[in-house]
């Protein structure tokens, strides 16, 4: 059966904040969109996991220091115009967008109902971040995806996994373009993961906005998407990928058996309780003077020290001695604890490190241009350089508001000026050669595969690298990769090998520049 082609003037891959403000920033202007997600539903991203808040800094003063907070959690590996950028036009993103546009209702100060809530983070100097309780990306997703719905020029096309990028360089069949200096994205191949046909979307711009790559990871706070996808496809095409080697894991996370890791707050440590061993030892003072408040990149890496030492799969944090009313202060930890039996009042809580936010991606400009002519990424796929190192809290969803925004003004410009993609060159493209037939995506064979990755990852290309680990993972992921292509190549699709693909590649990514670098900076901690 013949796949349909598909053609829009934009073509959007990842409906989280960062593809869904690019997607309404450009269809506010008339232009048509296609925004393409793998569920059933614009839901399932990390977007909506977001607890803490969005950074929202209005005046210059404090838009100075927030710059310096940026570098300082960033240890001046940041890419300074960037960080201007996003301290000098967050706000006004925040207040058109979010305010104004989609009317989130960010908590009010209680005191001054006039004024935002403003509150505190670490490694912030000031109190400047909006939330809704401790549900704020959801808040935020909720009104966006509401917003994208109901736009008539959006056209959403859901159960759809981008496989690849088209370039006219690997993929127009007529010769002359063989010869052209100027390759250029026009599109992708996408599995509809109904059908499991490989469709050609083309378009005369794509914009990536697939997100992290915390599910290469044994341990993640994620999504299940969240494998570089974006990246792996990227990288196919020969666009320039930037610090692949700073991955940001979160001390606490819940460990159990059936259940996905989600977040165990720092602050249960601010107000009192202690991590301990599995013989109920409180190892942090063995580790750092400052004990259980030690800053989050060496409670993590104490934590798999002592995991490592006692031969566990993860230690406890005691909240059973806290100087609060536990139940009342942390609301959602309570219920999640609760969910598998765990009262925390009398119980201490199982806890691991988790993979939880990605600081490098595809290399970006302030508009969200990528080294391809006619490539966009935006949001956690993308290396905007404003991490650097190491990301400063709650900055994420404004960098995937911001880039969002400023990604979808630019194309509105390039298609006001007609730059559209020839039509000899979009009948050039073929639709996908399929050539597996040989039906053998046996789902053990996959889950063994992401079982090795994940554990390679974590115990090799983790909190602590050393060369003799990242060379045994090298070597590893090679010639799992070198086997995957291969399967790839007889196995017809599925959305469960794309995934498998995409992120095994990520994986060998990573490796290679955490390989590359011998240095120990911000998130990737050298252990030698
Ligand atoms: C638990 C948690 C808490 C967080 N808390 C905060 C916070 O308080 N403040 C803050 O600033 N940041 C926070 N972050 C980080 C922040 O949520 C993310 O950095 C941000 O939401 C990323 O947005 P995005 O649009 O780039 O990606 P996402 O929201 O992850 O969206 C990516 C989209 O791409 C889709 N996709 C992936 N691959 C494909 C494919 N091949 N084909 C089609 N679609 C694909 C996914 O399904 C998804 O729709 C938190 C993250 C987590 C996990």
């Amino acid at each position: 059966m013949e796949s349909p082609r598909y053609y829009s003037h934009v073509l959007i891959i990842g409906s989280g904040l960062a593809g869904c403000s690019a997607a309404l920033t450009l269809a506010d202007q008339g232009y048509d969109v296609s925004l393409l997600t793998p569920l059933e539903s614009l839901d399932g991203g990390n977007s909506e996991k977001a607890q803490g808040g969005i950074v929202f800094s209005t005046n210059k003063e404090d838009q100075r220091a927030l710059e310096k907070d940026m570098y300082i959690a960033g240890h001046r590996y940041n890419f300074g115009k960037a960080v201007r950028f996003l301290a000098t036009q967050g706000g006004e993103a925040v207040q058109k967008m979010l305010v104004d546009r989609l009317h989130v209702p960010f908590d009010k100060d209680p005191e001054h109902p006039e004024r935002w809530d403003f509150t505190l983070e670490g490694g912030h100097s000031a109190p400047r971040i909006v939330h809704c309780a401790d549900y704020t990306g959801e808040a935020i997703m909720e009104a966006l995806h509401a917003a994208i719905l109901r736009h008539p020029r959006v056209r959403v096309l859901t159960q759809r996994s981008a496989v690849d990028l088209i370039t006219t360089e690997h993929h127009a069949t007529t010769t002359s373009y063989r010869y052209h200096l100027r390759n250029q994205c026009v599109g992708a191949y996408v599995l509809n993961n109904k059908t499991l046909q490989v469709e050609p979307h083309l378009a005369d711009l794509t914009v990536l906005a697939t997100g992290g790559v915390g599910q290469v990871y044994l341990h993640s706070t994620n999504c299940p998407w969240a494998v570089g996808t974006g990246i792996s496809m990227a990288q196919r095409a020969g666009v320039r990928i930037a610090n692949m080697e700073f991955v940001q894991f979160h001390p606490t996370s819940l460990f159990h058996r059936d259940q996905p890791r989600s977040l165990i707050t720092e602050a249960m440590r601010g107000e009192g309780a202690h991590l301990i061993n599995k013989k109920g030892e409180a190892f942090m003072p063995r580790y750092d003077g400052r004990g259980d408040l030690a800053p989050r990149d060496i409670v993590a890496q104490s934590i798999v020290s002592e995991m490592l030492a006692t031969g566990a799969d993860h230690v406890f944090l005691d909240t059973t001695h806290m100087h609060c009313d536990v139940q009342e202060r942390f609301p959602t930890v309570y219920e999640s604890c609760k969910k598998i039996g765990i009262d925390i009042r009398t119980q201490p809580i199982p806890v691991v490190p988790a993979a939880h936010y990605f600081c490098g991606g595809v290399l970006v400009d302030q508009r969200g241009r990528t080294t391809l002519d006619r490539l966009y990424a935006v949001g956690e796929c993308s290396c905007t350089g404003i991490h650097g190192a190491n990301r400063l809290a709650s900055t994420s969803l404004l960098e995937a508001l911001l880039w969002g925004v400023s990604a979808g003004n630019d194309i509105a410009g390039v298609l006001a000026g007609r730059d559209n993609v020839s039509p000899r060159v979009l009948e050039s493209i073929p639709d996908w050669e399929s050539t597996g037939n040989e039906h053998n995506d046996d789902p053990a064979l996959v889950a063994q595969d992401w079982v090795s990755i994940r554990h390679i990852m974590w115990n090799y290309v983790g909190i602590m690298r050393t060369e003799a680990r990242l060379r045994r993972a090298f070597a590893d992921l090679r010639d799992l990769s070198e086997h995957l292509h291969d399967f790839y190549r007889h196995t017809p699709l599925s959305e469960e090998l794309v995934r498998l693909f995409h992120g095994c590649q990520t994986a060998y990514l990573i490796t290679q520049a955490a390989l590359r670098n011998k240095r120990s900076l911000g998130c990737h901690h050298r252990d030698e």
